[in-house]
């Protein structure tokens, strides 16, 4: 009985090891990596050469203009090189295993795309300017909303307490629409860094804004005891992950915690408050935690361009029209307040 509990045991932490390796068995198989070092030493696979696996440093004349000179031109070049590689390894290395009869693995953390004009994930940029469009249209409705359309208080003040930190947010959230954008891209370490890092800067400011509307702190004072805390964490998360390990078990945990918290505090704010569009809280917050299922429910790319991450970008456009309606919104029912208490 003992043994067999134990092999019972062995038989679970095994399979759950190789379920572990699988999820990046595609980098791990030697075959791929036989292919991406022999391409990067003599610049071809299969009959295919890519000229920039061979380029000499001298080709680059000093009368160049700076951007065409070292460093920054010869690591693009060395970035050509390894993506082309791994692409042309990886797209050789699928038919193989569709062949016999296997179904695609990732690579670097990655599904096998199908490339566009050099665009390794067509569907996620896409959908990442498509965000980026819909923050850029909300903060600029937001904008004329409140220095056109709402009265101003006198010596030209805005009446809402919150647009500043909303003005900020919108700032924050079409920068890393760019970067995912780019990031998407082109999948270097410079671009990763940069999609990450302003990801975790927008996660940790709409946190600390979500506290600070829900709870109404409206006093400066209070706002930067409460925001303090939260900004020495999030900047010493970024550093840590540029300039020291980039841990993406660790990042991952502290974004779901970042994410979860901020969706429970709308939540609950939504559940009790009298605000007029509270609806529109409810439908985000909803939809904003089915779509993070998808990040968890990982799936391959359907026709080589969408799989579950591009999706789940797709499901925050509308989502994103939603949530600038319900700030909107939130305006004019706090500049509504304001003037009564006036009367
Ligand atoms: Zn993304």
């Amino acid at each position: 009985m003992m043994i067999d509990r134990y092999s019972i045991a062995l038989f679970l932490v095994f399979s759950f090891l190789v379920g572990a390796l699988d999820a990046s068995a595609g980098d791990a198989d030697p075959l791929y990596r036989a292919c991406v070092a022999e391409c990067e030493k003599t610049g071809c696979v299969g009959g295919r050469c890519f000229p920039q696996c061979k380029f000499p440093s001298d080709i680059v004349a000093n009368d160049s203009p700076w951007y065409m000179q070292e460093p920054l031109y010869l690591k693009w070049k060395q970035w050509d090189c390894q993506s082309d590689c791994r692409y042309n390894c990886m797209v050789d290395r699928e038919k193989e295993r569709e062949a016999v009869g296997n179904g695609p693995v990732k690579y670097h953390g990655k599904w096998p795309f199908k490339r566009v004009v050099g665009i390794q994930e067509l569907a996620s940029v896409a959908f990442s300017a498509l965000n980026l469009a819909m923050h850029f249209h909300g903060w600029l409705t937001f904008s004329i909303l409140l220095y056109y359309n709402l009265p101003l208080r006198q010596g030209k003040k805005l009446c809402y307490e919150f647009a500043s930190l909303w003005n900020i947010y919108g700032l924050l959230a079409m920068n890393s629409w760019l970067w995912s954008a780019v990031f998407h891209s082109r999948d270097v370490d410079l671009t990763e860094k940069l999609d990450y890092s302003s990801a975790v800067a927008l996660l940790g400011y709409s946190l600390i804004l979500a506290i600070l509307r829900c709870f109404n702190v409206r006093v400066e004072a209070a706002r930067v005891m409460v925001a303090a805390p939260f900004l020495a964490f999030v900047t010493t998360h970024i550093l840590y992950l540029n300039f020291y390990t980039f841990d993406y078990g660790w990042n991952m945990k502290v974004c779901v915690v970042m994410g979860v918290a901020q969706l429970l505090i709308w939540a609950i704010w939504a559940g009790v408050t009298r605000h007029p569009s509270r609806w529109k809280c409810w439908v985000v917050v909803i939809g904003g935690g089915l779509a993070m299922l998808l990040e968890i429910y990982d799936f391959p790319p359907y026709q080589g361009f969408f799989d579950a991450h591009a999706i789940w970008h797709a499901t925050t456009i509308p989502l994103t029209y939603l949530w600038w309606s319900f700030i909107k919104d939130d305006a004019k029912f706090r500049t509504s307040i304001l003037l009564r208490k006036a009367d």
